[in-house]
């Protein structure tokens, strides 16, 4: 467990602007990753997702300057970007993780918006890459953030959760639905975000005093993601067809079922996580207002069990690591979380327990997957915004 400080990178990326491009930036902006509660692989199906920002963030230090863009990213590895011009961009011009950036100001360009400015921009982050939490999107909205101020373009956090996507899905090429960005933008302190994906209504339901979210990280890096990824949508795009839906979230089990006959068996159980995910996404967020913990554990192992034998897109240490966080004391429920095929499980646990459910679930984690996961505390917070500003 970290002591999680937004101020201390604040601090960070701000000397190490100054040791780099000299004096100060007049820009410093944070944006959260996120964890998703439930509703997962319904994003892309038009349906329901919960997820929560959480304090872990990004932050970028910037300041307007000359062509061409300058960003440096203070995570160990990545280092200074090859420059780009921001007047200059074509689509899946820019490579590595400069594209993030490079991508926002693009579609900003596209979206008509005149004088999208260059930078010199350090990025300081502890959001882990790769690990569930959307760190791609929370680098995205702190440019996003930051290009809205030096432009003065005056988006809402929702024009820019959008703008987000459209970055990644155009100009970085991946083909991801709109939950991480609205999550990174609209996160509200304490509370998860019901978000309807097909009309990007979004209600922040408060999570109860007492419970933690604790992120299990199996510490196994997700393969095949791509592939498979692309392949259950498809499977998706052919249930809905043939239950006569433009969208699977349209759909409901009793549709499920009359067509069960007619129906490949392994589009059925796809489609079958699809529509019981979505029903349990509305259900929790009934059980959340109600208090009504004991049904939130229910729906979070239910999620999981779809995940695993329907949806198939679990793995042997989600696996473990859910059975392991399911069975350790203060455990309210726990599944697998992100896209599958490794990263880290979620699970809701109560604080006073907490001590216990780590040492418990790390443990036997390690007893039966053969290696070490890594544990995150995390605590819900607000949204992407500017923290400090000189303009
Ligand atoms: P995630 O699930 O964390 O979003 P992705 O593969 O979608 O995983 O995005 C991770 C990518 O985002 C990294 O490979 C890198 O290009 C970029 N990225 C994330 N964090 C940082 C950072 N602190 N500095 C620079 N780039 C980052
Ligand atoms: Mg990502």
């Amino acid at each position: 467990m970290d002591s999680v400080s937004l101020s201390s990178l604040v601090d960070q990326a701000k000397k190490a602007f100054s040791e780099r491009f000299g004096g100060e930036p007049e820009v410093v902006t944070a944006a959260p990753g996120r964890v998703n509660l439930i509703g997962e692989h319904t994003d892309y199906n038009g349906g329901y997702v919960f997820p929560a920002a959480i304090d872990r963030y990004i932050v970028v230090a910037g300041r307007r300057s000359d062509a061409p863009s300058r960003l440096v990213s203070l995570e160990p590895g990545l280092g200074e970007a090859p420059a780009f011009a921001a007047a200059d961009l074509h689509r899946r011009e820019v490579q590595g993780w400069a594209a993030y950036a490079a991508g926002v100001a693009w579609v900003l360009q596209q979206e008509g918006f005149e004088g999208v400015p260059d930078v010199e921009a350090v990025v300081a982050s502890n959001v882990p890459m790769g690990s569930g939490v959307s760190s791609s999107a929370a680098l995205e909205m702190a440019f996003g953030k930051l290009y809205d101020a030096l432009g003065r373009f005056q988006l809402s956090n929702k024009e820019l959760a959008l703008y987000g996507q459209r970055c990644e899905n155009r100009f970085v090429g991946v083909n991801c639905g709109v939950m991480d960005q609205m999550a990174s933008a609209m996160g509200v302190a304490g509370s998860a975000i019901f978000l309807d994906t097909l009309t990007l209504d979004l209600e922040p339901c408060p999570l109860p005093h007492g419970l933690d979210i604790v992120l299990c990280d199996t510490r196994k890096s997700r393969k095949l993601a791509g592939s498979e990824y692309n392949e259950r949508r498809a499977q998706c795009e052919a249930a809905a067809q043939a239950l006569g839906v433009g969208l699977l979230r349209e759909a409901n089990l009793e549709m499920l079922e009359s067509a069960k006959g007619t129906l490949d068996p392994l589009v059925y159980r796809r489609a079958y996580h699809v529509i019981t995910e979505n029903a349990r996404c509305l259900e929790f967020r009934s059980a959340l207002k109600a208090g009504d913990t004991e049904l939130c554990g229910w729906l979070l192992r239910d999620s999981h069990l779809t995940l695993r034998d329907d949806y198939e897109v679990s793995c042997r240490e989600l696996n473990v690591m859910a059975e392991a966080a399911n069975a350790a004391p203060g455990c309210i429920g726990a599944r697998m979380t992100g896209a599958g095929f490794g990263g880290a499980c979620v699970a809701l646990v109560q604080a006073e327990a907490l001590g216990d459910f780590v040492n418990k679930a790390s443990a036997e984690y390690v007893k039966r997957a053969g290696r070490e996961g890594a544990f995150l505390v995390c605590r819900a917070v607000d949204g992407a915004r500017v923290v400090e500003s000189n303009l």
